[in-house]
């Protein structure tokens, strides 16, 4: 029972609870959470029935707030089975507050989804993450079960449990070398074809150490790899680089915000008109600081991050301390204000500094332009990103200020483009644009999705 609050905790925080570990019924080769295993020799992987509890309690104990989000994910939450949810439910409720709301989420790659589930997550209304990396040709690419075989078709059966049952879903797509180059066809997909109203882009950055001839070992299984840890300066060939990312994105919104603002919600935009707007980003990566989204393990191990779940974070184990103790340490602490403090001068001088924050510490391994460490291995691409969504973002910001939709853009826009084509002669689909942006015609004003 927690007796005493200490002055310095969060009045809120994200956890995210993993009652499976790492375990998971699919070997996508691009994990880095799979060789977490290695953390625990010998365990069972499953969250005991009074560390469940106790987790329960400390979590609704913790906040101060009156809304609290209880999320699970592993490895693959859903291996532990519909009952051990159904007892986290009831716990909860137990313990919550007077007046409170409880938030369930759950991330799960979907393959084990069936109607019991469906019609358990819709009852407690979860919101569900589903991981999809695009359609079945870039999805089977890396996303593949224990056998090596594509994963799919059992994937969109389980995106169909949670349709027909109406339950809130949302897609987490990752980013890599079989998806980045193809932005137009991802975003589609997921809009025209699996009608998904929320998405979030993650871009793989799998860090390695490099041999001193300069290679990389590129691991097809996690079986074949030294436990995951953030260090090495170099990447495995399949992670996506800065360039691709800023572009993908770029692309994207050059679609969405002509025909999708405020009918499909890319977390990734969001975060950038709150930024803009001067409101919290809702996103630990694009805010100036961190350190109050947490992990915690089936053993009641607690790690600074989902990213950091390595010796060197943990902070302690809910048995043997109060979660909001470990939460309040200065060890976290620190690790949340270093987000800040850390930040090179190159990032420090940025113009785009209030949207970036110098993205997560996890991808900061590469040097500045004059030889400073500490850089974020995709500020090329952020770069670009948001420098090329700055006008619309002002012009979004504007009208809230106005107290009017952002989604008053996509007429500007029309108008824009027609102006555009009038203006510039139409040009080869290669050659440079008309409108001196520098890009391809193709790329610009003859994108596919202008007017
Ligand atoms: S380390 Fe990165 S992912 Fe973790 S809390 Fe900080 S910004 Fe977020
Ligand atoms: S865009 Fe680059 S330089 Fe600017 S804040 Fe982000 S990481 Fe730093």
């Amino acid at each position: 029972m927690l007796t005493f609050y200490p002055s310095n905790a969060p009045r809120a925080f994200h956890l995210l609870m993993k009652p499976t570990g790492a375990v998971c019924n699919l070997d996508c080769s691009y994990c880095f959470f799979l060789s977490k295993e290695m953390l625990y020799p010998g365990s069972r992987f499953r969250m005991a029935d009074d560390l469940l509890e106790l987790t329960i309690r400390q979590l609704i104990e913790a906040h101060r707030v009156p809304e609290v989000q209880l999320a699970w994910q592993g490895g693959e939450p859903t291996l532990i089975g519909l009952p051990f949810f159904r007892r986290a439910v009831a716990l909860a409720e137990s313990y919550r507050r007077p007046g409170m709301t409880l938030r369930y989420a759950l991330q799960t790659n979907g393959t084990l989804l069936d109607d019991d589930w469906g019609e358990f997550l819709a009852a407690n209304r979860f919101l569900v993450g589903i991981s999809i990396d695009g359609p079945r040709d870039i999805h089977d690419h890396f996303r593949r079960d224990k056998g090596g075989g594509p994963t799919f078709d059992k994937v969109m059966r389980g995106l169909d449990v949670l349709k027909r049952h109406r339950v809130d879903w949302n897609v987490l797509c990752t980013l890599h070398q079989a998806n980045a180059d193809r932005p137009l066809d991802v975003y589609r997909f997921f809009r025209d074809e699996l009608g998904a109203q929320h998405i979030q882009f993650i871009p793989v950055i799998e860090r390695v150490q490099a041999t001193e001839a300069g290679q990389t070992t590129e691991w097809s299984s996690w079986r074949d790899r030294p436990l995951y840890t953030q260090t090495g300066d170099h990447v495995t060939q399949r992670s996506i680089t800065a360039e691709q990312f800023g572009r993908f994105l770029c692309s994207v919104f050059d679609d969405w915000v002509r025909r999708d603002v405020g009918r499909v919600y890319v977390q990734m935009f969001d975060v950038a008109l709150a930024n803009w707007f001067g409101a919290p980003p809702g996103l630990c990566i694009h805010a100036k600081t961190c350190g109050a989204a947490l992990a915690l393990e089936h053993t009641g191990d607690l790690y600074a991050c989902d990213h950091f779940v390595e010796p060197a974070y943990r902070l302690g184990n809910i048995r043997e301390q109060h979660m909001i103790e470990l939460i309040a340490s200065e060890k976290q602490a620190q690790f949340g204000r270093d987000k800040f403090e850390t930040l090179p001068t190159y990032c420090r001088d940025c113009d785009v500094r209030f949207a970036c924050h110098g993205g997560c510490p996890k991808d900061r391994f590469i040097c500045t332009p004059d030889g400073q460490p500490g850089l974020n291995y995709l500020c090329a691409g952020y770069k670009l990103f948001f420098h090329h969504i700055a006008d619309a973002m002002e012009f979004m910001v504007d009208e809230l200020k106005m107290q009017r939709p952002p989604a008053n853009i996509m007429p500007f826009m029309a108008e824009n483009d027609a102006l555009a084509r009038r203006v510039y002669p139409v040009a080869g689909r290669n050659e440079p644009c008309p409108c001196g942006s520098g890009r391809k015609y193709k790329q610009c004003h003859g994108a596919p999705g202008r007017a």
